[in-house]
């Protein structure tokens, strides 16, 4: 096949590229480089199936030749990233979004959109099933990022129904590992570089908050499995291990080792304060579940980490 992933360059998006590349197939990774990193998909610059296309797809997208998958994963998605880029990650969940779709169309390509949890909000269910609305303030900090992502599955449902687009949305729970960038301000990756680099690790609010983890390779065997099943409503994508914040403190401690002390930051605006995933429907579809446990991931990110410190040094 041939496949288009936007936002390729990213710490999801070039996860799946490498999969998709170690399958045989023909990537285009496309990207701006706002959030991703070249670095993330360099090894695949000589191999003749590879293609990077340096492009923002908000703008109108040109791209020769047939596509058989159209896959958007193109987006700001750290809370303190889209803080940074409101109007970055509006455009690229709604143009970027209606530009990919009628690429798609136009290439008679399948889709897929990655779309999130946070179209959960700060949530009045436990656990969230695809069936939840959502709690989201429009208007609030993250309302950049969650409406825009609402938005987005809304578009994709109207080029299914209207268009008859073939689409696919996942909506993705917290999500880590290697490549996750040290100064996403993501709290694993900011747990792990404050324990690695003795500084306090900072603990937002009481860390009572809950979210669960999924490690990368995971949320790729999901997204793999869904390709192959013709499913058109969101499917959630996360890990059903419920953590506080505080717990993935002491853990991100004691695994590494660090004598950093543990200090509370204020608790930013709309801040959900429990996250859990509902998966019965991932597991009944594609047979899926997450494999790697906390523990195991935390080792295997927090060594990728330490290897990046020491580069950089
Ligand atoms: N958080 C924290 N310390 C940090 C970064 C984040 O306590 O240094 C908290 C944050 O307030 C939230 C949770 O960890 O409750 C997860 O935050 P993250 O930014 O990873 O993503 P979110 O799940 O909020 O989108």
């Amino acid at each position: 096949m041939r496949i288009l992933i936007t936002g390729g360059a990213g710490f999801i998006g070039s996860h799946l590229t490498d999969r998709l590349m170690s399958e045989g197939h023909d990537v285009v990774v496309m990207d701006n480089l706002i959030t991703g990193n070249y670095r993330n998909i360099q090894r695949h610059a000589s191999n003749p199936r590879f293609e990077y296309i340096h492009h923002n797809v908000s703008n109108h997208i040109h791209i020769v030749g047939d596509l058989d998958w159209v896959i958007h994963f193109a987006s700001p998605a750290s809370p303190v990233d889209y803080l940074l880029l409101p109007i970055e990650t509006l455009k690229v969940n709604s143009l970027g979004t209606h530009n990919t779709l009628g690429l798609a169309l136009a290439k008679k390509a399948k889709y897929f959109l990655a779309s999130t949890s946070e179209v959960y909000g700060d949530p009045e269910l436990h656990p969230q099933p695809e069936t939840y609305w959502g709690n989201v303030n429009p208007i609030g900090p993250r309302g950049v990022y969650d409406e825009a992502k609402r938005f987005a599955e809304a578009i994709t449902m109207a080029y299914h129904h209207k268009h008859k687009l073939d689409t696919r949305i996942i909506r993705i729970f917290n999500c880590y590992g290697p490549r996750l960038r040290l100064d996403d301000g993501r709290v694993v990756s900011n747990f792990i570089g404050q324990a690695l680099t003795g500084k306090p690790l900072t603990i937002y609010g009481e860390g009572q908050q809950t979210r669960s983890f999924q490690f990368v390779s995971d949320l790729v065997e999901g997204i793999r499995r869904l390709m192959e099943v013709e499913h058109h409503l969101p499917v959630n994508l996360g890990n059903p291990e419920e953590k506080t914040v505080f717990e993935l403190a002491t853990l991100v401690k004691q695994l590494t080792g660090s004598q950093s002390e543990i200090i509370k930051k204020p608790l930013p605006v709309d801040d959900p304060k429990r996250r859990l995933p509902d998966i019965t429907k991932a597991k009944q579809l594609l047979g899926w579940q997450p494999k790697k446990d906390l523990l195991e991931g935390l080792k295997e990110t927090i060594e990728w980490y330490r290897n990046e410190l020491a580069q950089h040094k």
